[in-house]
């Protein structure tokens, strides 16, 4: 799948930063906003996209194009681009194909920040959402399209309530409708699970979790297949197919083949909204990088087994965890995921509800009480006191999330010790 036919762990060391003759081997922190050219001429054909290369850190910069060539080598992308978070990442990488008066569809279980952000702030701009329970039958799904539907979003692990998305139904029903699916493949991360051999057109990244894997930068990311033919569906996507006034009349899909979508979300987006990584930050982020493919499979084997002594513990009411026989998503996480693997989060809820889960969580040492998640330390989440405290429990049920819901994040200490602070946790109960 890799373009550079390279394994996974040596474009996550490799790949990206290639220096020539004399240049640093570590990827220099470009920290310019600007760069220099000889003559006017070679600015001007730069803004009006006729040769590539870099002239203002808003639009692109050398340090954060490398992680992104980096990111998109380990999804098996054509095109990518970092953004400043998450947030941004899918909020672009909807808003590159979506504008007033459109609609697109989502699963309901997906992170609360873009669950907030597609039904409320997306709504404000005259971008509609319609939120789909993810594990419905086709046909279900099937009837929230619209004519001005224009792409269908999901996330390959749900950030909290861990559901797996079937990616090859959701590409399917996208595709039969003539739109692209995008998929927020954060808690998997491209070591266990690349979306675009299970159909999908676009991947998003919060690099701000394993990525990055040491809590140093919030940033995001953009990943293009290149697959999805703009043209031959142009009626729906006449901002890609079609002349940009703001570029003397360029059309992205005619002029940039596979990098379109990413070429319009910088020229456009970046160059109207600026939500960019610092290039200290994206210099951070490769440093993660670097270790990520070492990093994923101590994660999840720390988490599987947490998983197993809390499936056991009689003080436990329930386990959430892919990687479980037991789980409702193990089959279909065998099926998508290299060797079935996951990530490193577990969810699970104790007996006796909200004040037993928050004795257990106060009682913990090891494990701190943090509202990040999917980090090299072991950390603790409980939504219905911190992320979704507004919520009534009427509501945290409709969002999928149990009040008594514990998201365990599993770091990369020995996870005897990790089990040890657990049980120190039930002892006080
Ligand atoms: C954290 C997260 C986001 C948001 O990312 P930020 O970097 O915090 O802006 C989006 N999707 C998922 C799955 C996340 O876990």
């Amino acid at each position: 799948m890799q373009k550079n036919n390279k394994h996974l762990g040596t474009i996550c060391v490799q790949e990206g930063w290639k220096p020539k003759k004399g240049e640093s081997r570590v990827l220099p922190i470009f920290q310019s906003t600007t760069f220099k050219y000889d003559n006017t001429q070679q600015m001007a054909d730069l803004f009006d996209l006729k040769a590539s290369g870099y002239f203002y850190t808003r639009l692109q910069n050398p340090t954060n194009d490398a992680v992104a060539a980096k990111i998109t080598a380990l999804e098996g992308g054509a095109a990518g681009m970092l953004t400043s978070s998450g947030q941004a990442a899918n909020f672009y990488a909807v808003f590159n194909i979506c504008e007033a008066g459109d609609h697109f569809i989502s699963a309901s279980t997906i992170y609360g920040g873009t669950f907030n952000l597609f039904g409320v702030s997306m709504k404000k701009l005259g971008i509609d959402v319609t939120f789909v329970d993810p594990d419905a039958p086709e046909e279900e799904i099937e009837k929230a399209f619209k004519p001005n539907t224009k792409c269908v979003f999901g996330e390959t692990i749900a950030n909290p309530v861990l559901s797996v998305l079937d990616i090859e139904k959701f590409a399917r029903l996208a595709h039969r409708h003539g739109v692209p699916l995008i998929v927020d493949n954060t808690f998997p991360t491209p070591i266990n699970c690349r979306p675009f051999e299970w159909g999908c057109d676009i991947v998003t990244h919060s690099t701000t979790k394993y990525m990055d894997g040491h809590a140093t930068q919030v940033g995001g990311a953009i990943v293009d297949s290149g697959n999805f033919d703009w043209d031959a569906h142009a009626d729906k996507f006449p901002g890609l197919t079609e002349p940009d006034p703001s570029y003397h009349g360029l059309a992205y899909s005619k002029a940039f083949g596979k990098g379109a979508y990413i070429t319009k979300a910088t020229a456009q987006l970046m160059r109207d909204f600026g939500s960019i990584p610092s290039p200290h930050n994206a210099f951070l982020l490769n440093l993660g990088l670097e270790t990520l493919h070492v990093r994923m499979p101590r994660h999840c084997s720390n988490a599987l087994a947490v998983a197993q002594y809390l499936s056991e513990n009689p003080e436990v009411a329930w386990v959430n965890f892919p990687g479980l026989k037991s789980d409702k998503y193990y089959e279909l996480a065998q099926k998508q995921f290299d060797g079935g693997q996951s990530c490193g989060v577990v969810t699970f809820g104790i007996k006796g509800g909200r004040e037993r889960s928050i004795k257990f969580m106060d009682s913990l040492k090891l494990t701190a009480i943090v509202t990040h998640v999917a980090d090299a330390r072991t950390c603790v989440l409980h939504p219905a006191s911190h992320t979704h405290r507004q919520l009534s429990d009427e509501e945290l049920i409709a969002a999928g999330v149990r009040p008594d819901l514990i998201r365990y994040s599993v770091g990369i200490e020995d996870v005897e010790d990790v089990i040890e602070d657990l049980e120190t946790g039930f002892k006080s109960l």
